[in-house]
């Protein structure tokens, strides 16, 4: 059976996502495109989750804890957790480390926690768009340490794509699969890796279409696939 993903959709947690980005309309968007899986990765934070978490439960969609983390080398990574204690703990740590500028909502955007009836409830304080002072490799390691994979993100895009950024895939970091941007990227030299292609949605109508598809007979195959 094929499970259709889109694995970085980011919130209005998210300062440069839209405000119309809440638990409600991510979860109905998702259905409405019949996809089966998603997560909501925003940047260096996941305090949406458990909103929606009740509404994908309500909905009958399978949600990831994701986050989109941004490390010093200015490379963006896309973190997923079995459970969300662990991804929050990832979370609070990843938050600690962003440096100590507070976000200017008239510049920025707003950076909103919601509840599961998409009321708004709190704020994150910091800007989440900086960097950590986290080294790609201090990533691998503290999401690994709570049960997590660790995927570059839009390894091919030219701001914090890791190739865009560094040229190449240090293979130190054993990644086993890459999120690829652009669909018709060659993948002469990523052979190695299983790609995942996701939409990055910062709006409601750029949430995947079914298109992008993992194999299994169940969520627990699906899990399995991704090292989860
Ligand atoms: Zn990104
Ligand atoms: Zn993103």
């Amino acid at each position: 059976m094929k499970f259709y993903y889109d694995f970085h959709i980011h919130s209005d947690l998210s300062p440069c996502a839209d405000g119309e980005m809440t638990p409600n309309n991510i979860v109905k968007m998702a259905k409405l495109k019949e996809l089966n899986i998603i997560s909501v990765t925003d940047h260096n934070a996941i305090d949406n989750f458990p909103a929606l978490e009740k509404v994908a439960y309500q909905e009958g969609l399978y949600i990831l804890p994701g986050i989109e983390i941004t490390a010093r080398e200015n490379v963006h990574l896309l973190a997923y957790f079995r459970e969300y204690e662990e991804a929050k703990g990832v979370a609070d740590i990843i938050y600690a480390h962003l440096p100590n500028i507070k976000n200017k909502p008239s510049i920025f955007g707003e950076q909103n926690i919601y509840d599961e009836n998409d009321v708004k409830t709190d704020h994150l304080e910091k800007l989440l768009i900086n960097a950590t002072d986290l080294s790609i490799k201090e990533i691998t390691s503290l999401v690994s340490g709570a049960n997590g994979i660790l995927i570059p993100a839009h390894v091919d895009k030219i701001s914090y794509g890791i190739i865009g950024v560094l040229g190449f895939i240090p293979k130190a970091y054993s990644f086993r699969y890459i999120e690829v941007f652009n669909k018709k990227m060659t993948e002469d030299g990523l052979e190695q890796y299983e790609i995942l292609h996701n939409s990055d949605a910062h709006k409601l109508a750029d949430i995947s279409e079914a298109e992008n598809f993992l194999e299994g007979n169940d969520i627990e195959d699906i899990m399995k696939k991704l090292g989860l």
